[in-house]
């Protein structure tokens, strides 16, 4: 039987020549393909040594570092299960990660050590290990001595590899089960499908506690035995050094947002760029025009999330259409419920949705139909030519006065206005209509327009009841970490 564990995968794609670069860094850190296989061996003997149960999760909050890419491929080659928690979680929150998850090993930042242990032992995790990002911490002082070679541990597709819990903005956070079958099958996919190829270089920016950054830029190298440029974090003068290097980038739309913000960054610096690669929130059709416009390269626009990995994309040798995110994947069945005026609840299935969610049957009952599709929560229309455009996420969908408003609709509107940068459209409570649409509005530098010119502009185009009852100008859009509008700061803000 061939052996299903993930990492077992990756191995059979690394270079032959295993002296060759797997990752270097911009302080000119530097480490092959071998070194990957020693240390990984060496954290994989640590976590064997532990006797840690079948299953057992291995929790990490750590900076972003080669080490922590070491640490996660150690975790799925000892046949654990890696928990990957957002840096910016502070003691609220991870004390329900660990007291959800029960981890068996915890991995955090040497400054956090104090609090983070007390939670974990309290939880019944014997072992917490620390990790900076200049390597140095318990974890490498411990794994250090360990054998540098480990036979990886036999899985089957279906066994558990990693646990994604959802930012969920409303009610809990849910614990996303994805088996090394979900991530090889959507590994495999994208790298036929975005034509990864020898010689290849990523230029990797994004955190790793995400998907993006974890999944599809990290597995896209792994299974390409591509190097890999590796930034601790997005950092635009850092990216423009590094790109006349680089054939692959990923990025969140605000990374793309500030690289043509900055005046330095042209078409000669794309030069041997291949692939320019935005997802895990919506990019403007703005930025999308003024990418191409500046560097002569199209963005290739793609949509997924926690629970299912990639979803659909952009071709690679077809029509990039801004303002969609493309076409389902080879393998992937997108359909859309509930229609109304073309506009659905997304569905999807395929051998990289997840089975479950972490110890809460009843969501995951509530969120599979009864013949095996997973509601992603977002809302979408499907063009002439098959191309998925997300609409919003179910949740935003604002109802006044018993109509139906698509936050998008009015957006787009909006952004087109001359003056204006973005917006975001939200319900907020109100006592005659239920919700009364409200427009939070960011302009460009320099311009000026009002609340009154706003709504006299919509009110030529659309109907009444969507026009918003107050709009507000304001400097900048709450995002989090990957670039989402953070719609319930405004829905509090703004009620
Ligand atoms: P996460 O689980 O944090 O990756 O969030 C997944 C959600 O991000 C999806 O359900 C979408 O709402 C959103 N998302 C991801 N990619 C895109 C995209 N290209 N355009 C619009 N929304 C996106």
């Amino acid at each position: 039987m061939i052996n299903a564990n993930l990492y077992a995968l990756f191995e059979s794609r690394f270079p032959e020549d295993r002296s060759t670069c797997f990752l270097e860094t911009p302080e000119g850190l530097y480490y092959s393909w071998s070194d990957l296989e020693r240390a990984s061996a060496k954290m994989a003997n640590l976590f064997a040594s532990l006797n840690l149960p079948a299953g057992a999760r291995i929790a990490v909050q750590v900076e972003k570092s080669a080490e922590a890419v070491i640490l996660y491929l150690a975790t799925i080659r000892a046949g654990y299960v890696y928990l990957p928690l957002n840096t910016a979680y502070r003691a609220a929150e991870i004390e329900y990660f660990v007291g959800d998850a029960e981890p068996s090993v915890v991995v955090c930042a040497p400054e956090n050590f104090g609090w983070i242990s007390k939670i974990a032992f309290k939880s019944g995790c014997a072992h917490v290990y620390t990790l900076d990002e200049h390597r140095h911490g318990s974890l490498l002082e411990r794994a250090t001595p360990q054998p540098d070679t480990f036979e990886t541990v036999s899985k089957t597709a279906d066994e558990l590899a990693a646990i994604l819990y959802t930012s969920g903005t409303t009610g809990r956070s849910k614990g996303a089960m994805l088996s090394h079958g979900n991530l090889a099958s959507n590994a495999l996919v994208l790298q036929d499908y975005w034509h990864w190829q020898n010689g290849d270089v990523l230029l990797h920016a994004l955190p790793l506690f995400h998907v993006h950054g974890l999944f599809v830029a990290l597995h896209g190298a792994l299974l390409n035995g591509s190097r890999i440029i590796f930034l601790n974090k997005f950092d635009g003068a850092e990216v423009l050094r590094q790109l006349p290097r680089a054939t692959v980038f990923m990025g969140v739309p605000t990374y793309y947002v500030r690289l043509l913000n900055d005046p330095a960054f042209d078409a000669k610096l794309c030069g041997n760029m291949r692939l320019f690669i935005s997802g895990s929130a919506p990019l403007l059709t703005e930025t999308f025009n003024g990418f191409i416009e500046r560097t002569g390269k199209t963005i290739l626009e793609r949509y997924g999330m926690s629970e299912t990995a990639m979803l659909t994309s952009n071709p690679y040798e077809g029509v990039r259409k801004g303002g969609t995110v493309g076409l389902p994947l080879p393998g992937v069945t997108v359909r859309l419920a509930n229609l109304r005026d073309g506009i659905g609840d997304i569905e999807v299935r395929g051998p990289n949705v997840f089975k479950e969610y972490w110890r809460m049957p009843e969501k995951t009952a509530e969120e599979f139909t009864a013949d095996g599709f997973f509601r992603t929560g977002d809302v979408g229309t499907f063009d002439a030519d098959g191309y998925v455009a997300i609409v919003g996420r179910s949740k935003d969908l604002i109802i006044s006065g018993g109509f139906n408003v698509y936050p998008k609709e009015i957006e787009t509107i909006i952004d087109d206005m001359a003056g204006v940068l973005e917006s975001a459209v939200i319900g907020v409570p109100h006592a005659d209509f239920g919700e009364a649409v409200t427009a939070v509005v960011v302009l460009k530098n320099g311009a000026s327009l009002d609340e009154a010119q706003v709504m006299a502009a919509l009110k030529s185009q659309i109907a009444n009841f969507k026009v918003p009852k107050r709009v507000h100008i304001v400097t900048e859009l709450p995002r989090n970490a990957m670039g989402k509008v953070q719609k319930n700061v405004l829905r509090q803000e703004f009620a």
